[in-house]
């Protein structure tokens, strides 16, 4: 008789020891390579885990295709997946009470860092963007589970799920179209530490902002000064928040659509003729930043925010160079005591590696850089210790002293 701790219908997964000493060290991942037999379970099952002796390591959810081919979700055996997943959507709810201030706009579930790995729900006022990352959490009850505890517990107008598409595919499962899953509002305003932005649920880059930079802003805010530039703009998440503190503020991106809405943002929260008008340029920003530093135009107050540049392990070295490449122009452009906000979303990219290039960068400009505050994501988006690579975003705020 197979045992049924993990899986009600008994289905177990045997890993290697590399991938129990894994689950033992408190990760929650094991790579196919460590998979030893997987014997006809399928893809995306709730299953029990065993290490080579068959000793019972928890319960976990599997994935037929992924190179992540275990996700542990419980060290307990799971009688009722549904009511589990119900309770770490509550839980999730009560972890942001105390350390959510000043928004309506903020991330949910935060995949392994909310234990429910695959899953990512952003609110942004009354509006859910839900992401699904894996087969487990694709299957219809499932689904189901979540969308009537989140409808229950926040009441929101409408629930969006947002695909992505490649996601799907390394997953193995069928396309499906982002699309709303509950309710009909599909556009929204958000307000973040007083700054007010549109929301549209099916328009915009990740599921819509960039909501781990929030206390980022509130900190460049503390910097700002004079004259400043927000290179990798979106929907202008820096440049608004920089705008009452400063006397000029440029936005750069190279998205005609995401300027659109920075300006549509703008509009929004213009109410003082004292604030400057935000000018948002449409431009590749490697090349605007060459041109700028070479023609000598000057700033107190830079902010660096691209894409990851290091999707992978491999990608380490460009992604390197192509920082550096950019806070050396930055660096140059600054004027004594100014202060460069720089940032790195790539996991890839470690806080000491992202450090190091940056001491290269002043080094290369001959600037002398004071490090202010070396910050990362904000703390809706939860980093476990155990779990690295849920720690991905670095952002650092240096001052030029000369
Ligand atoms: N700072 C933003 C988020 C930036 S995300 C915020 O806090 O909301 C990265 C942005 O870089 C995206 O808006 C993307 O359109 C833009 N981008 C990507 N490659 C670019 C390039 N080469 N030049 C300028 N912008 C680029």
């Amino acid at each position: 008789m197979s045992k049924t701790t993990g899986s009600p219908g008994g289905l177990t997964v045997r890993v290697s020891p590399r991938g129990a000493s894994r689950l033992k060290d408190g990760h929650v991942w094991v790579y196919r390579s460590d998979i030893v037999s997987a014997e006809g379970v399928p893809a995306g099952s709730l299953v029990s885990v065993v290490d080579h002796r068959g000793q019972t390591l928890g319960s976990a959810l599997y994935s037929s295709s992924s190179q992540i081919a275990i996700r542990l979700i419980s060290h307990e055996p799971v009688a009722d997946f549904p009511a589990l997943l119900r309770q770490r959507i509550a839980d999730a709810i009560a972890y942001r009470g105390p350390i959510i201030h000043d928004t309506n706009a903020f991330r949910i579930v935060f995949s392994e860092g909310d234990f429910l790995p695959g899953l990512i729900v952003d609110r942004y006022n009354d509006i859910l963007s839900m992401q699904i990352l894996t087969q487990a959490m694709d299957a219809e009850t499932v689904r189901e589970a979540l969308i009537s505890e989140l409808t229950e517990r926040l009441q929101p107008a409408a629930i969006v799920e947002r695909v992505d598409p490649r996601v799907r595919q390394l997953e193995d499962l069928p396309p499906r179209p982002s699309g709303l899953v509950s309710g009909t509002k599909g556009s929204t305003i958000f307000t973040m530490n007083g700054i007010q932005f549109h929301f549209d649920a099916l328009e915009g880059q990740k599921t819509g902002a960039f909501l781990d930079q929030r206390e980022n802003y509130a900190a460049a805010a503390q910097y700002a000064h004079g004259e400043a530039l927000d290179v990798f703009c979106y929907q202008g998440g820096f440049a608004l928040r920089l705008a009452p503190r400063c006397s000029r503020v440029t936005g750069v991106d190279s998205s005609r659509p995401a300027l659109e809405v920075a300006d549509r943002n703008a509009a929004l929260n213009h109410r003082d003729q004292s604030q400057p008008e935000i000018e948002w340029i449409e431009a590749n920003a490697f090349d605007l930043l060459k041109d700028y530093a070479s023609s000598g135009q000057r700033y107190d107050t830079i902010v660096l925010d691209p894409p990851a540049f290091a999707k992978t392990k491999r990608d380490l070295d460009a992604a390197l160079r192509g920082y550096k490449e950019l806070n050396l122009r930055a660096l140059k452009m600054l004027r004594p005591g100014g202060i460069l906000i720089t940032c790195s979303c790539s996991y890839h990219v470690g806080q000491a590696d992202f450090i190091e290039m940056l001491a290269d960068a002043a080094r290369d400009a001959r600037r002398t850089l004071r490090l202010a505050e070396v910050r990362g994501q904000a703390k809706d988006h939860p980093i476990l210790l155990n779990i690295p690579e849920t720690a991905y975003l670095k952002c650092i705020a240096a001052i030029v002293s000369q």
